[in-house]
């Protein structure tokens, strides 16, 4: 019988086997994960943003702890800026205030110190920003497969198959059941599928509103340079970054109705990325397009943060994470050390994600980040 199963190999899955075994290494650590080349998972098509701006305390502390622990020369610790409409200034304020209480290195800029310290941007319509120096982002490959290599080097097993099915013994899941036919016993399941992760929480009894919500990434080439600014996220919701010879540029579609969508829909980006941008940053004016990908996050439908842990009255020794709606790669170190925990101690011992539980989505009571997303 395996220790711990744990059903997905990207970020969250690899670093949660990572920690299990840093923390007992004669652990039996299987992590099922169908697709080596990770085609459609969501770690390799991040933007590797990596933020302490949040106001929920334990996404800033998640957010620190990869900052911390993760050597990788894939780093570009341009900083992270926030900036914010007159509406929304309040809001920034009160986050700004949390994260200088949880000793971030974040600071206020109103308008003309914006316009002063980055000329590229248009601050006419602003009412401030903050910025956090120490974060910035990462090669999100790059970060995935140092966790898998590590995980390996620790024992872990990886197996190329899919999970569909558990069976049970009374409350706690006694096997998982894959593709292949096979059957794994199991002492601990973790559902780390990322946005296949709704289906199989059906599955072993543990509903989640999670779903996939589609999200593109531009890549657009420009005369300039536009190196040094930082990661940048604006009150229309545009996250910007420089990349190459450019930019790196997302704007989530809340309206997207959610589910897999593979499409990439070319008038997207001219009817409403592409207007927000040159508003943004005009020296973009006459950028390229170069190319469009598209991924998905496993957007929380309740709330839009991440759902971590088991169920201890219904399902004690079925663990989710999942739900984490666009911040799971500046999130995995953390999560993974945090499953650990409550797998081997039964707690959380270093950072309390008890508000990210399930019980919250048993109650239906949203822990939502203030504000700004
Ligand atoms: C365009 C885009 C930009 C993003 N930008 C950022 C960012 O800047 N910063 C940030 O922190 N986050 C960002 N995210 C979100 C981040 O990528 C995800 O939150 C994170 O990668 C989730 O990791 P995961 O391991 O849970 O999921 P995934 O990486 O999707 O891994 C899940 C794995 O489970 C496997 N699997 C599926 N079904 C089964 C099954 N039945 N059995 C076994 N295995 C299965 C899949 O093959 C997959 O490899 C972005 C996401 C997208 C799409």
């Amino acid at each position: 019988m395996a220790d711990t199963v744990i059903v997905g190999g990207g970020a969250i899955g690899c670093a949660t086997a990572v920690y299990l075994l840093r923390d007992e290494p004669s652990r039996d650590v299987v992590v099922l994960e169908p697709d080596p080349t990770y085609a459609k998972a969501a770690t390799p098509r991040a933007s590797g943003g990596v933020r302490q701006l949040f106001s929920c305390p334990e996404n800033i502390a998640l957010s620190r702890y990869t900052l911390e622990v993760t050597k990788t020369d894939t780093w570009h610790r341009n900083g992270y800026l926030f900036i914010a409409s007159v509406a929304d200034t309040d809001a920034l304020r009160a986050n700004f205030e949390t994260q200088l209480a949880m000793d971030v290195r974040a600071e206020w800029l109103e308008p003309a110190h914006l316009a002063e310290r980055f000329p590229l941007l248009a601050t006419d319509d602003l009412g401030a920003a903050v910025l956090s120096a120490d974060d910035g982002w990462l090669d999100p490959h790059t970060f995935l497969m140092r966790l898998r290599s590590e995980a390996e080097s620790l024992g872990a097993r990886f197996l190329r198959d899919r999970a569909v099915d558990f069976a049970f013994k009374g409350r706690l899941v006694s096997e998982v059941v894959l593709a292949s036919g096979d059957r794994l016993p199991a002492e601990h399941v973790v559902n780390a599928a990322g946005c296949w992760s709704p289906e199989l929480a059906a599955r072993a009894g543990v509903p989640i509103p999670v779903e996939p919500m589609r999200r593109y990434e531009h890549f657009v080439e420009a005369d300039g340079d536009f190196g040094a600014l930082p990661f940048v996220k604006d009150p229309a919701g545009l996250a910007l970054r420089p990349e190459g010879a450019g930019l790196s540029v997302g704007l989530v579609d809340f309206g997207h109705p959610g589910g897999f969508d593979e499409t990439i829909d070319s008038s997207y980006f001219d009817k409403v990325v592409w207007p927000a941008l040159a508003h943004r940053v005009p020296a973009l004016d006459r950028a390229r397009l170069r190319s469009t990908t598209v991924g998905h996050y496993d957007q929380n439908r309740l709330d839009g943060n991440a759902i971590i842990g088991n169920w201890p009255q219904a399902r004690e020794n079925f663990y989710l994470a999942s739900g984490f709606s666009g911040h799971g790669l500046m999130h995995a170190p953390g999560v993974g050390r945090a499953l650990s925990e409550l797998i081997a101690y039964g707690e959380f011992r270093t950072i309390d994600l008890g508000r990210l539980g399930y019980g919250r989505i048993v109650k239906n009571q949203p822990y939502a980040e203030r504000g700004i997303r």
